[in-house]
């Protein structure tokens, strides 16, 4: 039997679909540094990536990937919250970001008490939405599975549906795993400028 895509490859296929070489983009929660990697790629040797990380061990398994693929240099690996994500983006690329990717929850590997709070992912949603660039996208792997996971699910899609549909639309993609606690892909698309 094939092996069913899972949302996080369905999560890098859309992205990949709207980041080109030169552009910005951010990886909002960087844990073991396999999305930063793939952003860092599709970004080209012009563009820029910045990944933030509440853990050192984090920044450390992301570095180590990043080198691992000589791609440390298209990234800035950042030891902050995403809440404070506008401090960290560069005035001049605000209204630039062209794709940021949460994946929520704990770190794989590590302490699972440490894990994405409802207040500061919402905090850090609001502000990539003012960070994003006309026809850019916020995707968001989300888990209702684990302790609090159903509640940061909930508020996420409540804030998602909050947005000015005039300018944003969002898509919940489910597992293949048809579970009420099944993890499931946010995908937040930002349109084009109306002309
Ligand atoms: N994308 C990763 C998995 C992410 S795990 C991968 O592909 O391997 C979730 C990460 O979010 C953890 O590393 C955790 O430390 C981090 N995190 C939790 N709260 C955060 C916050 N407020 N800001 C940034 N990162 C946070």
């Amino acid at each position: 039997m094939t092996k069913p895509i899972s949302l996080l490859e369905i999560a890098h296929n859309i992205v990949g679909s709207y980041v080109a070489p030169g552009d910005i983009s951010l990886d909002a929660t960087l844990g073991n540094g396999h999305d930063t990697v793939f952003l860092a790629r599709s970004i080209g040797i012009g563009g820029h990536v910045i990944g933030f990380d509440i853990q050192p061990q984090a920044l450390v398994n992301s570095f180590q990937r990043l080198l691992q693929h000589d791609l440390q240099r298209r990234v800035t690996l950042r030891l902050a919250s995403h809440a404070d994500m506008l401090l960290h983006v560069p005035k001049q690329w605000h209204g630039r970001v062209r794709a940021v990717m949460f994946n929520l929850g704990y770190l794989p590997g590590a302490d699972k008490a440490v894990i994405t709070q409802i207040d500061s992912t919402l905090a850090a949603l609001n502000a990539a939405c003012v960070l994003l660039a006309p026809r850019a996208v916020i995707t968001v792997l989300a888990y209702p599975g684990h302790a609090g996971g159903e509640l940061e699910t909930e508020q996420l899609a409540a804030w998602s549906q909050r947005l000015d549909q005039t300018c944003y639309t969002t898509e919940v993609i489910l597992s293949s795993h048809d579970k009420p606690a099944a993890p499931r892909l946010f995908v937040i698309r930002k349109q084009a400028d109306l002309l």
